[in-house]
């Protein structure tokens, strides 16, 4: 509830030369619920979700995870601490299988480069227990048939699955996902958010960016507006869309 939130940030702000990307006050995201990060074009989600994953740096703010700051630090120690996410335009790396795919996911890792001189390790140590993982996740996502197969050959939509069943590797306890339906087949449309809410269901706690209302308005429990690089609004989905600082904001940008 909003009375243990998983994740507190306050006066978080990142510029790109003039443009004031994100000034945030406060943010407090609810644990074990499913919080959507909406506003129009430009408003700053990519921005902040790459600041809280640790995929950039702020210029001041801070912000803690389960009540330990985790401003600055990079995603894989992230991960590890139990803080995942996924990518607007997936990172599933085109040369691995889907397997290969999962494995890396172990790691907290998303760059090719990793491969080389972690592989080793997992290989040694905890290759059979990664792979069990991995196998029940493909199995859970529906991808245990394409295990084999290339990335690359998967479609958008499952290539949504895919990563997010890669973010789930780590056993994460918060998951944040960048557009997960953006390109997603209507067929596969259920099966994604039917995923979702089994993460709140498993105990997670997930954060979404996402365009799609659709989605917004059938699963999240709660909403955060920017604008501006500012949060404009939040609360239950269908008190802000009809909050008319949210109205202002998306008309404002047309
Ligand atoms: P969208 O919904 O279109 O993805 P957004 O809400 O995610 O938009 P951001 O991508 O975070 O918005 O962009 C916020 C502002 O910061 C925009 O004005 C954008 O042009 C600027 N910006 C973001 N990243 C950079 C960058 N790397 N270099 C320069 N400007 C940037």
């Amino acid at each position: 509830s909003k009375k243990d939130p998983i994740l507190v940030a306050d006066n978080v702000s990142r510029s790109f030369g003039g443009i004031q990307a994100v000034d945030v006050d406060h943010l407090e995201i609810p644990r074990n619920a499913i919080t959507a990060l909406i506003g129009p074009n430009g408003a700053g989600k990519t921005t902040l979700f790459n600041l809280l994953s640790g995929f950039d740096q702020p210029d001041s703010g801070e912000w803690s995870f389960n009540g330990r700051s985790l401003a600055g630090i990079p995603a894989w120690k992230a991960a590890r601490r139990g803080q995942v996410r996924t990518f607007q335009l997936t990172k599933v790396l085109q040369r691995l299988t889907v397997l290969e795919s999962m494995k890396l996911g172990a790691t907290g890792q998303t760059g090719e480069r990793m491969l080389a001189s972690i592989f080793p390790f997992l290989w040694r140590a905890q290759e059979k227990a990664i792979e069990t993982r991995a196998l029940d996740l493909l199995r859970k996502f529906k991808l245990y048939d394409k295990r084999a197969d290339y990335s690359a050959s998967l479609s958008g939509g499952q290539r949504k699955l895919l990563e997010m069943a890669r973010a789930l590797m780590t056993e994460p306890e918060f998951v944040l996902l960048d557009e997960p339906m953006a390109g997603v087949n209507p067929a596969l449309v259920q099966s994604l958010l039917d995923h979702v809410i089994d993460l709140k269901s498993e105990g997670m706690t997930v954060l979404f960016v996402e365009h799609d209302m659709h989605m917004v308005r059938h699963i999240a429990d709660w909403v955060v507006v920017m604008a501006e690089g500012r949060i404009v609004a939040e609360g239950p989905p269908r008190e802000v869309m009809m909050d008319p600082a949210v109205v202002d904001a998306y008309l404002g940008s047309h």
